[in-house]
């Protein structure tokens, strides 16, 4: 099961989601925004993506 964890991307935080999640890339990307105050762009969305996938 692939996930997004925010840990993995330098947050002290235990947030993570499920891509099975079909809005995941949304509830992540307005995590970050909310509770990081980063936001994400595509292209760094992508390169997350791959790099989840191939985990
Ligand atoms: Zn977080």
């Amino acid at each position: 099961m692939s996930k997004i964890r925010c840990v993995s991307h330098g947050f002290d935080c235990k947030f993570e989601i499920d891509l099975d999640d079909s809005d995941a890339i949304n509830r992540f990307k307005k995590h970050s925004k909310i509770v990081h105050g980063f936001e994400y762009n595509s292209g760094t969305i992508n390169q997350i993506l791959v790099k989840v996938r191939d985990n």
